[in-house]
């Protein structure tokens, strides 16, 4: 298994619903290690620019206004496979399809308002990251 970066967010809904300690408890549990963290009030432009994969989805200029609507809680998860971990603590993107004990099976409230985004792959990860931190914001663990 590879060791691995990866970006999760605690949206909106997520931060106002009040569960970061529940979501990063989740993530710790499962042998993630947080080594960078901020909390922002994502502008329309920062939303669009890192969502811009989805420009031409009907959905993207509610995507933007939700993301925008509260603050925002990032974090860059390091471990084995953090990547798909972490994927699989969030749960599939519709809560509907979520599977029981994932975050968005016991917190999400629609397909948009899923409380947590999470890197799809390496390359996604490496910008991400790119995206909301530099290299001198970011802790690897000493111990
Ligand atoms: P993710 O990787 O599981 O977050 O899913 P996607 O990359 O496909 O979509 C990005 C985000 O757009 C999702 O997490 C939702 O917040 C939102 N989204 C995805 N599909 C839909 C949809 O069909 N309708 C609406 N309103 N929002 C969606």
């Amino acid at each position: 298994m590879a060791r691995e970066r990866t970006i999760s967010i605690i949206k909106p809904d997520g931060v106002e619903k009040n569960i970061i300690g529940e979501i990063y408890r989740r993530l710790e549990a499962a042998g993630l290690e947080i080594v960078a963290a901020r909390m922002l009030h994502l502008t329309g432009e920062q939303a669009g620019k890192f969502y811009a994969v989805h420009r031409e989805r009907p959905f993207y200029s509610d995507l933007v206004s939700y993301m925008t609507s509260g603050p925002v809680m990032v974090q860059i998860l390091e471990g084995d496979d953090a990547i798909d971990k972490n994927r699989q603590i969030m749960g599939a993107t519709d809560p509907a399809k979520a599977d029981p004990g994932t975050i968005r099976a016991d917190f999400a409230s629609s397909i948009e308002e899923n409380v947590v985004h999470g890197s799809d792959g390496p390359e996604t990860a490496r910008q991400e990251i790119a995206f909301f931190f530099s290299d001198d914001q970011i802790c690897p663990r000493t111990r």
